[in-house]
């Protein structure tokens, strides 16, 4: 058995070599950027202007309108003390420029142009390299692409991207008594939903869950399935069966593949019976059955660890502090993940807190951590993991 955080430390120490590959821009979302990425030129790369309105040469409020540049015209203006052109937003503001003044603060009669202000220097004028200058450094390894990250990069004229791979993930769940939902129940059966559950939290933080696959508490079947899951795999989740019971096979099933145990037991509650494992580059977890328990071990410890495998420098869900509504006592001797709800920035302990209990966490939108035989009162600050 290990604490919380040896397990925490365990999972982070794994060596891992780390696996790239080449994006397209548009597929790139989510991912964490696998080298240093430099701006390949000046952004903007051209003086141009921010208005539609006027760019203007010299500082008074008179000019004589000698032309016109629209966004994206090549045509090259060099104007004189007191001329102006019409200009759009965008477009690249002429030679000898003093600034650009908005359309609405203007009044033409003819190729006439005045102002009701006198302009300033440089105003409404977007300069070149104001942003980025060429070589400045724009995101460092392991960044992960937002939607305006891919924006940025696209404005930088780049169309493919070098990042981390994100691992394969395959899922395994045993258990006789599992049935798909959707076909009749039999006495005795319940519906097998932590698939369900785990592969959407997959998909949820960006991660792909490729093999989905159930086997009955059938040592053989699910030694074999263990090692055919684990040719196509980087981590392998498996639900149920890694418990104390008669027909809990997983753990030797494992050992009977190969796999290392680097953690077996966490003193925490739910989700003690969490294992870790290795062999070679493929990781396993074996999450406990229990659909509560399943669920928040694979966000405390499966989460951080598909972030690290994919580069990312992300280490999980977000942790914050918020005031607790009511007292609250945990009498347990184990630290505990409770299912909880925050609204109007006030975290609730939500009443459901059983092991197999989805209920509480299907309602709430974190899980609240309290140590040991502590004991909160209202208003005290508790840390949650915020899991939506
Ligand atoms: P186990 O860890 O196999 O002892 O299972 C613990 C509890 O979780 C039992 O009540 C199981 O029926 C239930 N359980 C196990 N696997 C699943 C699953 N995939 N979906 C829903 N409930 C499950
Ligand atoms: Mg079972």
């Amino acid at each position: 058995m290990v604490t919380i955080e040896e397990a925490h430390k365990i999972i982070k120490d794994q060596k891992i070599r780390l696996k790239t590959e080449t994006r397209r821009l548009s597929d790139c979302l989510g991912f964490s950027i696998s080298e240093e990425l430099n701006a390949p030129f000046d952004m903007p790369s051209f003086d141009n202007s921010a208005m539609d309105g006027y760019a203007l040469c010299g500082i008074s409020q008179e000019y004589i309108i000698v032309g016109e540049v629209a966004a994206g015209d090549k045509k090259q203006f060099e104007l004189k003390e007191g001329e102006a052109v019409r200009i759009f937003t965008g477009a690249k503001v002429p030679e000898n420029t003093s600034a650009v003044m908005m359309q609405e603060k203007t009044s033409v009669a003819g190729n006439k142009l005045s102002l009701e202000q006198m302009p300033k220097e440089g105003q409404s004028i977007r300069r070149k390299g104001e942003e980025l200058t060429k070589g400045q450094l724009v995101f460092e390894k392991g960044t992960t692409i937002t939607p305006a990250g891919i924006g940025l990069i696209g404005s930088l004229g780049i169309q493919k991207v070098e990042v981390f791979r994100k691992p394969v993930i395959n899922l395994i769940t045993t258990g006789n008594e599992l049935i798909e939902p959707g076909k009749p129940k039999a006495e005795g059966q319940i519906y097998e939903s932590n698939s369900y559950a785990l592969a959407s939290a997959c998909e949820q933080f960006g991660f792909k869950c490729g093999n989905k696959k159930q086997i009955e508490d059938d040592f053989e079947a699910i030694k074999l399935g263990i090692k055919k899951s684990l040719e196509t795999t980087d981590v392998l989740i498996l639900s149920g069966g890694i418990s104390v019971g008669d027909y809990d096979y997983v753990k030797q099933a494992l050992e009977e593949n190969g796999v290392k145990e680097k953690f077996y037991k966490v003193f925490q509650k739910p989700g003690k019976p969490l294992y870790f494992g290795r062999k070679s580059e493929q990781f396993v977890f074996a999450l406990p059955g229990n659909p509560a328990s399943s669920l928040s071990c694979f966000y405390v410890y499966v989460l951080p660890f598909l972030y690290q495998l994919s580069g990312s420098a992300k280490n999980g869900l977000q942790r914050y502090s918020f005031p607790i509504s009511h007292d609250f006592a945990n009498k347990g001797d184990r630290p505990s993940f409770l299912k909880a709800k925050i609204s109007n920035g006030i975290v609730e302990i939500l009443d459901g807190q059983g092991s197999s209990m989805i209920l509480s966490m299907a309602h709430g939108n974190a899980l609240a951590f309290i140590d040991a035989e502590t004991s909160h009162k209202k208003g005290e600050m508790v840390e949650c993991l915020l899991i939506s």
